[in-house]
């Protein structure tokens, strides 16, 4: 059985599509969820939908039971909260004897600078105490972090951040989806890292300059500094850890924190990763 947490999240979900296209059969897979309501698509194609909730540890071992593989999808929230939700998880996964956890941790954790990398280094340090074999599946940034509120940039004719000039190794979320249904897969993989970058990089002047291109319209982008850009997400009504954590992120992309490309995704694919200008296609296609 392969089980996917976070299976109603837009990652989990793509992990689970490019499972089934690489012919697991349906009850094979154990999608784990708080609201199996939102998951009876999968049910009725037959997966395992199976209810828990990383705030409820004592559901967690029940909904890991007979787990070979188990593709661990980080949680959201703020970090001392997600913490504790991941040891949890861990814990469960002991209990359960789990065959093989696979997290999705983040590129270079153990150096990253972003603030959220403390989350995925506590995590990897729980999974390598708890004894479980573990594979990490160290993604970098997702392109839709930028791309999915590009219709509403380009509307307002420009995007506005704190990157500067920072050049993005992202790759697009399915890419990493894929990369995770192909190591739930396969053989030989505890004890592996697989540092997952896009194999190209860009910088948020280049997106504005290819969301201009596919638009036709003038989009530029505008550096606010990590300020203003704080001041700009919190108008905007985002929680404080979320404006923390993006103004974070784009401080540091600046200074290169997501620049590295490495050649683990398109190895583990087969394939160059999904370019920028298709996810600014896919991302202005309404
Ligand atoms: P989503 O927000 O779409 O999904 C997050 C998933 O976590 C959801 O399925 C959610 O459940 C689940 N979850 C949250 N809290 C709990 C809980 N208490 N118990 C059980 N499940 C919970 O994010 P993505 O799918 O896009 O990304 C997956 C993960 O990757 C994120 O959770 C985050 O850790 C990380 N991430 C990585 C990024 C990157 O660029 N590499 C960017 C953003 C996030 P439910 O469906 O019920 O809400």
């Amino acid at each position: 059985m392969i089980t996917v947490t976070g299976a109603t999240g837009q990652f989990g979900r793509l992990a689970i599509e490019h499972l089934l296209a690489r012919d697991v059969p349906a009850a094979g897979i154990a999608a784990v969820v708080r609201d199996p309501e939102r998951a009876a698509d999968l049910a009725e194609r037959g997966v395992e939908v199976r209810q828990a909730d990383y705030d409820r540890p004592e559901t967690l071992p029940a909904a890991l039971r007979g787990t070979d593989t188990l593709l661990f999808v980080s949680s959201t929230g703020p970090d001392d909260q997600r913490i504790v939700q991941h040891r949890a998880v861990v814990t469960a996964a002991r209990e359960a004897r789990v065959g093989l956890v696979a997290y999705t941790s983040l590129v270079g954790a153990d150096f990253n600078t972003l603030d959220l990398a403390r989350v995925h280094r506590d995590t990897e340090g729980a999974l390598a105490e708890s004894g479980l074999p573990t594979v990490l599946l160290r993604n970098g940034w997702y392109t839709e972090n930028y791309t999915a509120a590009l219709a509403d940039s380009v509307a307002r004719g420009e995007i506005v951040g704190a990157a500067g000039d920072g050049r993005i190794a992202s790759a697009s979320r399915s890419d990493l989806a894929e990369a995770a249904a192909i190591v739930a897969t396969s053989e030989d993989q505890a004890g592996r890292i697989h540092e997952l970058t896009g194999d190209s990089t860009w910088t948020l002047p280049e997106l504005a300059a290819e969301a201009a291109r596919v638009s036709g319209r003038e989009v530029a982008y505008r550096d606010l500094g990590g300020d203003a850009y704080a001041e700009v997400l919190t108008g905007a009504g985002l929680p404080d850890f979320v404006v923390s954590l993006l103004v974070d992120s784009d401080v540091k992309v600046s200074k290169g924190a997501l620049a590295a490309v490495t050649g683990d995704l398109p190895a583990l694919l087969g394939r160059s990763t999904t370019p920028l200008a298709d996810s600014v296609r896919a991302a202005l296609a309404d």
